[in-house]
């Protein structure tokens, strides 16, 4: 395990001294912030991932040599990184700077372009892909490993949930004195997280649990008591007693109760705070301090927001995966409803995903599908029994729904499409 800067970058053969290889990587460093301004200038975005892409080209051991020195927190699971990271990162500043991947860049050149944006920060808050959690938490040497949950997502792209959570069981068995804050409410969690010896267990709640109705460990039946809460298999496999429990508006440890009052929308919401509270409160912050703190965010890179969109009020909701949007359909309201689904690479180009999300739900909205698979959309919401139209641009979509303001769902290029969209009426207006 790398100690420093120094060591994190000594590997070519001729074993260059400590000073060159500090040289090396600050110059790659160079390199990267030149690049992610260059792609800035040009229009092609934010630039942060081509930053920390060309960083780790010219200095692979460049996010150990970044995060030397620094106390890094690893946010993973299918759902709620970004959100709960936003939130950690907003309690942690209470104290100082944080480095923090806020636009959700969550593989290792985002991490390294994170550390790159805010070299003197001495704390790290970093969303990390469960795939590269190992990678990440082995050059990091994470002080708090934080995991949410594990469910299916993108099935062509990734593997099945049970694979995944024993990928992140390996990463967290190979750093056995790093904190690990997690989801006691998610069987594929607890059985990723295994013997872990210091761990922090959060009930922060699992409306989904289409992925763990078989036990992960034997392959039996986890039953569940009514009304969730408690769940145990036969084999032994059961749910830890919780050292915080998320409410409605609170979360309560140790019999204190620490009020948490979101301006994000969601009993999901209420679970990733918890989850920030507990993780935050583990290094060492006033659990109300860190609620405090964390009441400020109102919008987490563009979800959630109140926008203007095409002259109407919408909110923005990002759904990617059957969890996500069984959480973000129980959140709409009853404004009219634009579904917004694409199947590009980032999105996973198998679809079939759809026919596990509950639209159901939905039943007495109005509805418009949209989205470059608007057509498949529409087929699950037929099936679905939900009146419904059919237009592939989410623009021109808004016209088929009823004056006044609107939320929009969408899964994760679908939803960027749009506020890009957002952002050019709102250059135009200017
Ligand atoms: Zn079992």
């Amino acid at each position: 395990m790398p100690q420093s800067v120094t060591e994190a970058v000594g590997s070519t053969p001729t074993r260059p001294s400590p000073r060159r290889q500090g040289l090396w990587l600050r110059g790659a460093v160079r390199a990267g912030v030149a690049a992610s301004s260059i792609s800035r200038n040009v229009g092609l975005g934010a630039g942060a991932i081509i930053g920390g892409r060309v960083t780790m080209a010219l200095a692979p051991s460049a996010l150990a040599g970044l995060a030397a020195g620094r106390q890094v927190v690893l946010v993973t699971g299918t759902n709620g990184k970004t959100t709960t990271a936003h939130l950690l990162a907003a309690a942690l500043r209470t104290v100082g700077p944080v480095a923090h991947n806020a636009t959700g860049a969550n593989m290792p050149d985002g991490a390294v372009a994170a550390l790159m944006a805010d070299p003197a920060a001495p704390v790290a808050v970093l969303e990390v892909d469960e795939l590269h959690l190992a990678d990440v938490a082995d050059a990091v040497a994470p002080a708090v490993i934080v995991v949410l949950n594990l469910t299916r997502d993108q099935l062509d792209r990734g593997s099945e949930v049970r694979s995944v959570a024993a990928a992140v069981s390996a990463a967290l068995a190979a750093h056995p004195d790093t904190v690990v804050v997690a989801n006691a409410d998610d069987p594929m969690v607890v059985w990723a997280v295994g013997a872990t010896a210091r761990v922090v267990w959060v009930a922060a709640g699992s409306r989904w649990t289409g992925d763990a109705n078989a036990c992960p460990r034997c392959g039996g039946t986890v039953h569940r008591d009514r009304g969730g809460g408690a769940w145990r298999c036969g084999c032994g496999l059961t749910r830890p007693v919780p050292d915080w429990t998320a409410g409605s508006a609170s979360t309560v440890t140790g019999g204190r109760v620490i009020a948490l009052p979101l301006r994000l929308p969601g009993s999901f919401n209420v679970g990733n705070a918890a989850v920030a509270t507990a993780t935050a409160t583990a290094l060492g912050l006033d659990p109300d301090v860190a609620a405090a703190a964390m009441s400020t965010t109102s919008e987490v890179a563009g979800r959630y927001a109140m926008t203007t969109l095409h002259g109407r009020r919408a909110r923005m909701l990002l759904a990617k995966n059957p969890a996500g949007w069984a959480e973000t359909l129980h959140l709409l309201g009853e404004h009219p409803v634009l579904l917004a689904v694409n199947a590009r690479e980032a999105d996973g180009r198998d679809s079939s995903w759809l026919w596990d999300v509950p639209f159901e739900n939905l039943v007495s909205r109005h509805v418009v599908a949209s989205g470059e698979r608007a057509a498949d959309l529409g087929v699950r919401l037929t099936y679905a029994g939900i009146d419904h139209t059919t237009v592939p641009d989410p623009i021109a979509a808004l016209d088929a729904l009823p004056p006044g303001p609107v939320d929009v769902a969408a899964n994760y290029t679908a939803f960027h499409r749009i506020r890009r969209r957002i952002d050019t009426e709102r250059g135009s207006a200017e």
